[in-house]
């Protein structure tokens, strides 16, 4: 291998740097929460939260709360954060590796998400209690990773803090990715780059600690290769005991591989802990290297495809709407405070009881009237174009029959458009419309 030798290797990941609480019983053990969730031991705290075990009165069935104090005074950035992981986390409530959300709930004070349970705990103590992991069992939760990444980015998200504490178990054993606060959503993409340095420093890559713009993909791309290190090695590629020598190792590309690392598996390796990003390994590629290719029994090539937004065949849009999507949309539990943003005149939604070609029809109509230009996307779906604004139109089933329609100005995007462009719109769709869900509600 290419690599070469350098400062002596560390043995183990350091436990002081990664290790977190996990134990313990918190303030909220025994809750009742909004008369449906009764809150049990906490497992684990986060950043910006406790996260407990969480039962629900209905059915009995078992869930995680993540649970947010918006008193603990945290502001506006934290409620970004929380906006962007549901929103992230909503978006890709279909992939087997990724923790799903059910709900969203508010107090005045709290706000619970309610997720799927995780009891396989993280995957990084089952690497600490094992010292590394065999180099199927490695592959194994690496294919799994990679599925659940390459969905991310198939769906334009990037995931930005790929470490094992983000690695969740089922009680099957199998991975479960959380965590998706630092995760850039499209709209983020300015220039196509993302602009802010975040992430965990070992894992992350060069170019995201030295602030250019960069693609969070490639980004990613790196941190799996930190990560495939540690679950063959048992420690890290790059210790970071002194950030600026470990930032001259990164860039000279100087680690060590002990013996008992495969030739194939080294390569990947070695590819993907390229600094630079352009010449790095990216995850398309990874999916066809033969090392990776290699089959364990858990591994299926058609869960590769699976791209959110696809159309079904009568032309609908496969993704749902969850219980989240349904809570935002109603006025039933007043979110508008911490959803403020993300409904800010930006976007328009309705539902509708007529057939989706009829919809699409009647916004393809209504849109050619008002001056917009009609953009078709690969995926079927539509963008209305005025100057440089562009709206795009989202069509989602609800339940048997009942469509969402979604307006959503592109952001990143200078241009505001008029409360008179959003009427327009509006009058002309009146008729297919049942229902308003947005702040124009009520009026
Ligand atoms: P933060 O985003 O604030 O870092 P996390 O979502 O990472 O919070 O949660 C913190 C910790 O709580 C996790 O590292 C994990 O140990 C535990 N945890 C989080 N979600 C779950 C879950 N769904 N099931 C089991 N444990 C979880
Ligand atoms: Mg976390």
């Amino acid at each position: 291998m290419e690599a070469k030798r350098a400062s002596p290797p560390s043995t183990t990941i350091p436990t002081t740097k990664l290790a977190r609480t996990t134990s313990g019983s918190g303030s909220g053990s025994g809750t009742i929460i909004l008369n449906k969730y009764q809150l049990g031991r906490l497992l684990g705290r986060g950043s910006f939260a406790k996260v407990y075990h969480g039962r629900c009165l209905d059915d009995n069935s078992t869930v995680a709360v993540k649970a947010i104090d918006k008193t603990k005074g945290f502001q506006g950035p934290l409620e970004q954060f929380i906006i962007r992981e549901v929103s992230v986390m909503r978006r890709l409530n279909h992939h087997p590796s990724i923790l799903k959300i059910h709900e969203v709930m508010a107090t005045k004070t709290k706000i619970y998400l309610v997720m799927e349970l995780a009891p396989g705990g993280e995957l990084f103590s089952k690497l600490q209690q094992r010292g590394k992991f065999s180099e199927s069992t490695a592959r194994n939760y690496f294919h799994q990773l990679i599925s659940a990444l390459h969905f991310c980015h198939q769906n334009g998200v990037a995931h930005r803090d790929i470490k094992p504490q983000n690695m969740l178990l089922d009680q099957h054993g199998n991975l479960k990715i959380s965590d998706f606060g630092l995760s850039a959503l499209p709209e983020q993409l300015k220039n196509g780059m993302l602009h802010t340095a975040c992430g965990t420093p070992a894992y992350t890559a060069p170019e995201v600690v030295y602030r250019k713009g960069y693609d969070g993909f490639k980004a990613d791309a790196w941190s799996c290769g930190v990560l495939l290190y540690a679950f063959l090695v048992g420690s890290l590629p790059f210790d970071d005991s002194n950030l600026p020598q470990m930032h001259r190792a990164i860039h000279r590309r100087v680690f060590d591989f002990p013996e008992w690392v495969s030739k194939p598996a080294k390569s990947i390796i070695y590819r993907l802990l390229d600094p630079n990003p352009t010449t790095r390994l990216g995850i398309e590629e990874l999916l066809k290297h033969s090392w990776f290719k290699k089959a364990s029994r858990s591994f299926k090539e058609q869960e590769f495809g699976c791209v959110f937004g696809q159309r079904d065949k009568d032309g609908g849009y496969l993704s749902r709407l969850n219980a989240f999507d349904i809570i935002c949309m109603s006025s039933g539990l007043n979110l508008s405070g911490l959803f403020e943003m993300g409904l800010s005149r930006k976007e328009m939604r309705f539902t509708s009881g007529s057939k989706v070609g009829e919809i699409e029809e009647r916004v393809l109509k209504v849109g050619g009237e008002l001056g917009y230009r009609v953009q078709r996307g690969k995926g079927g779906g539509i963008g209305l174009v005025k100057g440089c604004g562009i709206l795009v139109v989202e069509i989602w089933e609800v339940a048997e029959g009942l469509w969402m329609v979604e307006f959503k100005v592109v952001e990143g995007r200078v241009v505001e458009f008029e409360e008179s462009q959003w009427e327009e719109l509006r009058a002309g769709l009146k008729d297919i419309a049942l229902s308003w869900h947005d702040e124009y509600d009520g009026s």
